[in-house]
């Protein structure tokens, strides 16, 4: 058999590493494995003095900064409790600008003064550590010399122990800065813009009459979306271990056409591993809820129940990496590419949001009839002026090179940020705004025409799956993050910008109220002129559609289409603006976001043309020379002139390509950013195109790269 088909044959076969039946009982609570490798508020309130347990959870409740004393105690209970769990090292989680987590693991035992290994975790080395932070991207805010950056230990995100098979490690959710008090992480300006917004939402509330809240959370809930491929086709790929995505690879006679993959039948490998993610995160407290198969082959979707945007947004991460992990078990890999085959759907993640009282209200809850609950218009209003006011950052927020393949590309939401609010909100705010017609709409029931099938209450929204930005009944979806992508920045602009919209709101009702307006009046004014102000945002049809794009521009929307268009809005006038009003970042710490962004586009834009240089060399090329060299001996004329020009073609497109290759004199920053795009990734693809049309003829064996049939559709 082939080397290829070999190969094959392998990967489609699996056994199961365990038995399911008869394992245990899932009714038994105790045997439920959810959050048992977490220092929960459980295990807290347990092994805490009591004392020390009812401050730390009370300045927890208030948002208030932690009393240092308060440490050593905790650093005392879990210590214990992670040396009883096996764990040998701790670490300080967090967050650099890389998108990725970091840790440095420190052992628990030092030597004491007779030659023993002791155990020590103080108090000290729980609230802070130092990792030296010069080899991690800081955009400019630090030079290499000036290594000083600490980790705080971030009370609110509960610390964790991830099991490997020769020991444990105690994890410990932390922010980085830098010595001179810079954010040079994710976490920090999340945590501001949590503050921000529960600042503002709760003197919103006030005034509308809501004397109780004292804290406003913003929640996320993220649906991720992955391919799973056997992972001997993974290794057999250079560009796949390298980029992340496939940069060769023509296009398969069978697709997601035949829509057979989508909710479809999980395969039993496939459902496996899943369920193994599942369990590994559930130990970790991570509320994972549903599972699916998504649109392409090979591709599936995880989400877990929402919760606070920083424990959410530590969560999300933890998730990634234990996919990524577990995978490897099952003899799988688990791709978190925005797009990892081209001509295939790729892999998005939708961040639903939303914000939250402490006493348990969600304030994007519309109730029964949205139009009479006058506190849920106030805050939907202020998200769409938000929206509105700063399309162009939320864009940025989600850029990356992956997004470039995929927004836009009929498969994702386009470039342009717009609202989908449904019918029904559309209405109650078309009512408000224009004084006329009633904005009610009656709740609806749809019979089914089958007696024993019950009648289903109609939602009063359709879904608009096209929409970047669509309200799902109770939140926010935002639509058009990347698969590989942390939450953080997207939410914390969410949340930085929806706070200064209530602001601004809160200062008209403010007014009327002073002038002696009645409150359901005042809201009504306030919320139908920001309605009209900002509708130019809303738009509910189709946003795959052209004649959109046409309108969204009359409209003057942006349509900011690759990552060097869009990462410059993280330096706007109005970004810099609202980021320094609600102190969640500086403008210089903007500025190396900014930089480390764009660099990190430039350098993942050379390494794919690189490597797409060096498959096309020395692996595709030389294939396609040994198919001439059998047409040449066949004697062929047809077939040797046809592959003659394929070579030909291919030989041309890499001499382009390794010309952009070589950068420009004195190019650098933005320019040298275009440069990547115009040239690099424009000469990728025209060498792509020869190799993918050679793919369809060179004789399979000679072939080196698996094929998209068949990494995609065996496992
Ligand atoms: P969909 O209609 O998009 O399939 P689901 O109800 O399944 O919606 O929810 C999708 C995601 O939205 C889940 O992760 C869920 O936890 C999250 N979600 C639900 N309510 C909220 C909320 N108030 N804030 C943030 N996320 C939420
Ligand atoms: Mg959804």
């Amino acid at each position: 058999m082939l080397k290829t088909r070999q190969q094959n044959v392998t990967s489609a076969t699996w056994s199961p590493n365990g038995v399911a039946l008869g394992t245990s009982d899932l009714t038994d609570a105790s045997n439920n494995p959810f959050g048992q490798d977490v220092f929960s508020t459980e295990v807290q309130r347990d092994r805490l003095p009591s004392d020390v347990f009812e401050k730390l959870q009370s300045t927890l409740a208030g948002g208030e900064a932690l009393d240092p004393s308060l440490a050593d105690a905790v650093a005392e209970a879990m210590k214990g409790w992670a040396l009883e769990r096996g764990a040998t090292h701790y670490t300080h989680v967090f967050q650099p600008l890389t998108g990725l987590t970091a840790e440095k693991h420190d052992s628990f035992f030092e030597p004491d003064s007779d030659g023993n290994w002791i155990a020590g975790f103080s108090g000290k080395e729980l609230i802070q550590g130092e990792p030296d932070a010069s080899s991690f991207p800081t955009g400019g805010v630090r030079d290499t010399f000036e290594a000083r950056g600490y980790t705080a230990w971030d009370p609110t995100s509960p610390a964790f122990i991830i099991e490997n098979p020769n020991g444990a490690l105690l994890c410990i959710p932390t922010a980085f800065v830098s010595w001179t008090g810079e954010a040079l992480d994710a976490k920090i300006p999340l945590l501001r813009s949590m503050d921000a917004l529960s600042k503002t939402a709760v003197r919103a509330l006030r005034l509308l009459g809501d004397a109780e809240s004292q804290r406003v959370f913003t929640t996320v809930g993220p649906e991720q979306e992955y391919f799973l491929i056997d992972e001997q086709y993974y290794y057999a790929r250079p560009d796949l271990v390298t980029t992340g995505r496939t940069l060769f690879g023509a296009k398969p006679p069978k697709g997601h056409e035949l829509d057979d993959h989508y909710f479809g039948a999980i395969p039993e490998r496939v459902l496996a591993c899943i369920m193994d993610f599942e369990n590994e995160l559930a130990k970790l407290g991570v509320p994972i809820k549903t599972r699916h198969n998504e649109v392409a082959p090979g591709q599936y979707e995880l989400a877990p129940i929402f919760e606070n945007s920083n424990v959410g947004s530590d969560h999300q991460q933890l998730s990634m990496q234990i996919m990524q992990k577990v995978a490897r078990n099952y003899g799988l890999v688990c791709l978190l590419h925005e797009k990892p085959f081209a001509g295939v759907n790729g892999s998005g993640k939708h961040n639903n949001w939303s914000m939250g009282t402490d006493s348990g209200h969600n304030l994007l809850d519309p109730g029964a009839t949205p139009a009479e609950n006058v506190s849920f218009m106030f805050f939907c209003a202020a998200v769409i002026q938000a929206v509105n006011l700063h399309q162009g950052l939320l864009r940025a927020s989600v850029a990356n090179i992956g997004q470039d393949h995929r927004l836009g590309a009929n498969e994702a939401p386009p470039a342009i940020i717009s609202i989908f609010l449904g019918a029904e909100l559309e209405k109650a705010f078309e009512a408000i705004a224009t004084g006329r017609g009633d904005g009610v709409t009656q709740a609806q029931v749809m019979e089914l025409g089958a007696s024993v099938l019950p009648p289903l209450p109609k939602h009063g929204g359709d879904r608009n799956r096209t929409s970047p930005f669509a309200f799902t009944g109770n939140k926010f979806e935002f639509r058009a993050l990347g698969s590989s992508m942390s939450l953080a920045f997207p939410n914390t602009v969410l949340n930085t910008i929806v706070a200064e919209s209530i602001d601004d709101l809160s200062d008209g009702l403010e007014k009327k109220l002073e002038a002696g307006t009645d409150i359901a009046e005042a809201v009504q004014e306030v919320v139908g002129a920001t309605y009209k102000a900002n509708k130019q945002v809303c738009f509910n049809g189709d946003n795959y559609d052209e004649a959109w794009h046409a309108e969204a521009e009359k409209r003057g929307l942006k349509n900011l289409r690759t990552t060097p268009d869009a990462l410059p809005e993280v330096l706007a006038d109005s970004t810099v603006a609202a980021f320094e009003q609600y102190d969640v970042l500086s403008k210089r710490e903007l500025e190396s976001r900014y930089e480390v962004w764009l660099e990190q586009y430039t350098m993942r834009a050379n390494i794919e043309a690189e490597t797409a240089d060096a498959i096309g060399r020395t692996m595709l090329l030389p294939a396609a020379l040994r198919h001439l060299e059998l047409t040449d001996e066949a004697e062929i004329e047809a077939l040797n002139s046809e592959t003659r020009e394929l070579v030909n073609g291919l030989v041309g497109a890499l001499q382009s390509l390794e010309q952009a290759n070589h950068y420009p004199d004195g190019v650098e920053g933005l320019d040298l950013a275009l440069h990547a795009r115009d040239k690099q990734l424009a000469g990728m693809a025209e060498v792509r195109e020869w190799a993918d049309r050679l793919e369809k003829v060179v004789a399979d064996d000679l072939w080196p790269l698996p094929k998209y049939s068949e990494m995609l559709f065996i496992r």
